[in-house]
């Protein structure tokens, strides 16, 4: 059952003041947390902690990232209504129910089986309709469907794979939390066909971007 009341929508309201407070200044990610149902993308027995700036496990030895970081990536990726985006790591599907608030037409990569069916078919029961869900391994990206206008990592990378680099736009972004424990966040932008301008976040905690072995 898909219960959401105005008591949801009040603590939405106040996760989205506190993240403004942290922040966050894209008045579209903003109301994106204030419109997402996230008591929803957790098991119910955690809902008293959906609404809180916290991450969160979500099975599967994953977590659903904590709302500010959501936002703040989310941010970094300047969204524009249309916009191609792939995202790595779909896991619970809040970072890509942001993207496709934002409007975006968004492809999602996720690597563990159990969390790609689940989340395939949890989101279309809210309405979000992300253009495609792949379960496979995102350090390839998704060269079939490149260029991209962005693409986000939401899981941590040792190091920046080459495959998402040569799939942006010329003008396009890369947002990905790169090293171990914690992850840098790092913004490139790709300024021409070999040149990449590199920005640095500070610090966040992700769990680990897993390479396949096969
Ligand atoms: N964006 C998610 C965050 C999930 S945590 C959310 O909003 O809930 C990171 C996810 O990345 C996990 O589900 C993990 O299984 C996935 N992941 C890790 N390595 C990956 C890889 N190489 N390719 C695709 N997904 C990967």
């Amino acid at each position: 059952m898909l219960n959401d009341t105005h008591k949801h929508k009040g603590m939405r309201n106040q996760l989205a003041n506190v993240l403004q407070r942290k922040g966050i200044t894209d008045a579209a990610v903003l109301e994106a947390v204030r419109n997402i149902p996230r008591h929803l993308f957790m098991d119910s027995s955690f809902e008293d902690h959906a609404y809180q700036d916290k991450a969160f496990p979500i099975g599967a030895g994953q977590t659903i990232s904590q709302p500010f970081t959501v936002a703040f990536q989310s941010q970094l990726l300047q969204v524009k209504p249309g916009d191609k985006i792939l995202e790595i790591g779909t896991g619970s599907g809040y970072q890509c129910a942001m993207l496709v608030k934002l409007k975006a037409r968004v492809y999602s990569i996720e690597r563990q089986l159990e969390l790609f069916k689940k989340t395939s078919r949890f989101l279309p029961k809210l309405g979000i309709r992300p253009k495609q869900m792949i379960f496979g391994d995102g350090y390839k990206g998704l060269p079939e469907e490149a260029p991209f206008d962005s693409i986000i990592v939401t899981a941590g990378a040792p190091f920046i794979p080459k495959p998402l680099m040569a799939q942006l736009k010329i003008g396009g972004r890369l947002v990905i939390p790169v090293g171990s424990d914690p992850q840098i966040m790092t913004l490139l932008v790709r300024t021409g066909e070999k040149e990449f301008e590199k920005t640095t976040f500070g610090e966040f905690r992700f769990v680990p971007m897993l390479e396949d072995k096969n």
